[in-house]
C-alpha cells in the first residue's frame, strides 16, 4: 500500500514542495502530510535524418530534447542521435517501428513508399500552408487519421516542426514557358516531383552532399531546397542563379514519432510534456524559419535573379496536380481516405481564408 509509504517518507508542506520546482508524484494523508516519489527517470534514444546541430531542423530538435528535460525536473531524458550515428538517416522509421530506437525525428514524405496517404500529411503542392496543415491535423480529422494510419507500424506521431512556404527552386536556365521544363533534370522529391514529372521533367532523388556538384556538372539542371536560410549555406546560386518562388512545398511538416508500445509505457505527465514541447518547437521553427529566410533574402549573391514561374506552368501543374492524386486514390484507399479528409478541411477553410488573411494581406500589399 502507498499509505504505508508515505509514513517513512520525508515530510514537506505542499508550498516547498511547489517552490522545489521538480516533479513528483505526491500523495496528502489526512493529516496534511505530503508523501514524495521521485518520479522514475526515463531516457529516449532518438535518432534523426538530419546531420548534427543543422541549423533550424537540428537545432529544434535539439532545443526539444533540452525543454523536455526541464519541463520534467529532469526526469524525462532524450538522446538525439544525429543522421548515421544510430541508423542512417533514412531508416529512422523502420528502426522505430521495430522498436531498436524510441523516437525519430525525421519529414513525413520520406515514408510514402510505406503508404502512399503519408505524403499528404507531409504536405500538399500547392496545397495548405503550414499554419492551415496544423489546423487540418488538430482539429480537421488530419492527427487522427495520422496516427491510425502510423499505429499500423506501431508508431506514435507529432508535428515536430514546419518549414514555412519553402521556394520553387535554383535552375540554371531561365523557364519562360511550359516548354522549357521539356527534359530537364531536377532533384526535387515527393508529390511537387510527380507533378513535375507530368510536365516533362526528369526528377531525381539525390542525397544532400551530392546536389551542388550535380548542379555545377550539369548532371542536374536545377534543384529545389528549402527556402534562402538554408539555400545560402549549399551555395547553388554559383551553378544556378534563376531562382523561383515556390508552389509544391506551402508547409511541409516534420515529425516527432515515437515507437507506439514505448509511448503507452511513458506516464502522462511525461506524454503531456512531450506533446507541449513538440507543439513549441513547432511554432518556434515556423517562426525561425520566417526570420531567417527573411534576412537571408537580403543578402543573396548579386547574380541571383528572383522570379516567378510561367502562368502556362502552373496551370499546366494545377492540372498535372490533379491527375496525380486521382492516380494514387486509385492505387490506394488509404490515400483515397485522407484526400477526402484533407479536403473537406480545403473546402471549410477557403470561404474564410478569402475574406480575412488573403482579404487582408492583399489591402496590405
Ligand atoms: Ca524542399
Amino acid at each position: 500500500m502507498k499509505r504505508r509509504d508515505f509514513i517513512t517518507g520525508t515530510s514537506i508542506s505542499a508550498a516547498a514542495l511547489a517552490l522545489s520546482g521538480c516533479h513528483r508524484a505526491e500523495e496528502t494523508a489526512e493529516d496534511g502530510t505530503v508523501s514524495i516519489n521521485k518520479a522514475k527517470k526515463v531516457t529516449l534514444k532518438l535518432a534523426t535524418s538530419w546531420p548534427a546541430h543543422f541549423p533550424i531542423m537540428g537545432t529544434g530538435v535539439d532545443s526539444f530534447a533540452k525543454r523536455c528535460f526541464e519541463l520534467s525536473g529532469g526526469s524525462l531524458e532524450i538522446k538525439v542521435y544525429p543522421k548515421n550515428i544510430l541508423v542512417p538517416a533514412l531508416q529512422v522509421f523502420d528502426a522505430t517501428s521495430a522498436a531498436q530506437i524510441d523516437a525519430f525525428h525525421s519529414g513525413v514524405y520520406y515514408w510514402k513508399g510505406k503508404n502512399p496517404a503519408f505524403s499528404i500529411f507531409g504536405g500538399m503542392p500547392l496545397g495548405l500552408t503550414s499554419e492551415e496543415m496544423i489546423t487540418w491535423m488538430k482539429f480537421g480529422g488530419g492527427y487522427a487519421l495520422w496516427r491510425e494510419m502510423y499505429g499500423k507500424f506501431n508508431l506514435y506521431p507529432l508535428i515536430g516542426g514546419t518549414t514555412g512556404p519553402q521556394m520553387g527552386g535554383w535552375f540554371k536556365k531561365e523557364i519562360r514557358s511550359l516548354a522549357d521544363l521539356k527534359g530537364l533534370k531536377m532533384r526535387i522529391p515527393g508529390l511537387g516531383g510527380e507533378v513535375m514529372k507530368k510536365l516533362g521533367v526528369n526528377p531525381v532523388l539525390l542525397p544532400a552532399g551530392e546536389i551542388y556538384t550535380s548542379l555545377e556538372r550539369g548532371t542536374i539542371d536545377a534543384t529545389e531546397w528549402v527556402g534562402p536560410a538554408l539555400d545560402s549555406m549549399m551555395g547553388f546560386a554559383k551553378a544556378a542563379p534563376y531562382y523561383y518562388t515556390g508552389w509544391h512545398e506551402p508547409g511541409s511538416i516534420l515529425e516527432i514519432t515515437f515507437n507506439k508500445t514505448r509511448w503507452e509505457k511513458l506516464s502522462a505527465e511525461h506524454q503531456a510534456i512531450i506533446t507541449a514541447a513538440s507543439e513549441e518547437m513547432t511554432s518556434n521553427m515556423l517562426q525561425e524559419f520566417r526570420y531567417k529566410n527573411a534576412k537571408a533574402l537580403q543578402v543573396l549573391p548579386l547574380n541571383v535573379q528572383i522570379k516567378a514561374f510561367p502562368k502556362d506552368m502552373m496551370d499546366a501543374a494545377k492540372i498535372a496536380l490533379r491527375e496525380v492524386l486521382e492516380d494514387e486514390s486509385q492505387k490506394s484507399s488509404d490515400f483515397k481516405r485522407v484526400l477526402k479528409s484533407y479536403e473537406a478541411f480545403v473546402k471549410l477553410n477557403k470561404p474564410w481564408d478569402d475574406i480575412s488573411t488573403r482579404n487582408f494581406l492583399e489591402i496590405r500589399s
